[in-house]
């Protein structure tokens, strides 16, 4: 099959990689020519537009940074729906806010275009693996044309949520779940240390219980060595959990937790650290009681 990729960052390339893989032609555009040279090297054909992609593609992937970027690259100037024909099918797999999933959906359909929302967890060795979670909002028929040949190509897990803007609401609870859980390790550790427990010890003794997760065994050990390099960033962690607030908001759901991480997560980026991996929210406890978890 012949798919269109656009944005070919630490997600984008990998995923496209394993599209690659799995003996589809790929036609590749980032904004950022130098990003599609390792695609290319592996047999995928550059084009210097979004419209040029759609011109070419009856199926078009997105992995874009946040809500902005998608409506540039579908609806902007040389943007794909100057391109596309109808029955065309974009799957949008950045992690963006569901109210503009449904905005971009809308203006798809009036060109005959059908438009999923498809975004992932598990980050870049998930995404190099081919087996990341992907979570779909839009229609369900749409949802299983290109689930078996197209997402399960680049994930293990592939969840239908609901319609339209539903993949983008599931990314969010699982942001919000994130944050809020490497924030609990971060204030448990610290605590730990400052009683003069070993925190190592702690770890050990609790990641087997209940306190336990994915989570806090990805993140502690990165706590404990005090090395923070990404892995997912806290700049990036920031955009999802204000899109988290703005759909709180939205839909009236109260979201103390997310607001408190975020405003220590903007204390970090004010502070010079927004490319850290999300675990350096560590740091935060550090600088408030003078003892890093890791010393
Ligand atoms: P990235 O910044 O590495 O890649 C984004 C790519 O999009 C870049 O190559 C950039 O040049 C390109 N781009 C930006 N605007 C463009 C436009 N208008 N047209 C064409 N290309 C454009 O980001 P990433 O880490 O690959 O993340 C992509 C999405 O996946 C984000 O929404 C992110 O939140 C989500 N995500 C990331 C991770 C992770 O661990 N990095 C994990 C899960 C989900």
């Amino acid at each position: 099959m012949k798919i269109g990729f656009v944005g070919l960052g630490i997600m984008g390339k990998p995923m496209a990689m394993n599209l690659i893989k799995a003996g589809n032609e790929v036609i590749a555009y980032d904004i950022v020519g130098g990003n599609v040279a390792e695609v290319v090297k592996n047999g995928a054909r550059f084009v210097p537009t979004c419209k040029m992609v759609a011109e070419q593609c009856q199926v078009i992937i997105t992995m874009l940074p946040n809500s902005p970027h998608v409506k540039t690259a579908v609806l902007g100037k040389n943007g794909l729906l100057e391109g596309t024909a109808p029955g065309t099918i974009l799957i949008d797999m950045s992690s963006i806010a569901p109210a503009v999933s449904r905005e971009i959906e809308r203006e798809c359909a009036l060109k005959g275009v059908k438009m999923i929302d498809a975004p992932v967890s598990g980050g870049e060795p998930k995404a190099i693996d081919g087996t990341l979670s992907i979570m779909v909002g839009g229609n369900k028929d749409v949802f299983e044309l290109v689930k078996d040949d197209i997402l399960l190509k680049m994930g293990a897990s592939v969840v239908y949520c609901g319609e339209i803007g539903a993949g983008n609401t599931t990314k969010l609870a699982n942001q919000i779940v994130v944050a809020c859980n490497i924030a609990a390790c971060a204030e448990a550790f610290t605590l730990a240390k400052k009683a003069k427990v070993d925190p190592k010890l702690v770890f050990e003794a609790i990641r087997g219980g209940l306190a336990g997760s994915v989570v806090m065994d990805a993140k502690v050990p990165m706590m404990l060595a005090g090395t923070y390099k990404p892995g997912f960033k806290i700049d990036l962690h920031i955009k999802d959990l204000a899109n988290a607030l703005d759909a709180a908001h939205e839909t009236g759901s109260p979201a103390p937790l997310t607001a408190i991480v975020m405003e220590m997560m903007q204390t970090l980026r004010a502070d010079g650290n927004g490319q850290d991996d999300h675990s350096g929210l560590a740091k935060y406890y550090a600088k408030v009681s003078g003892t890093k978890i890791g010393d």
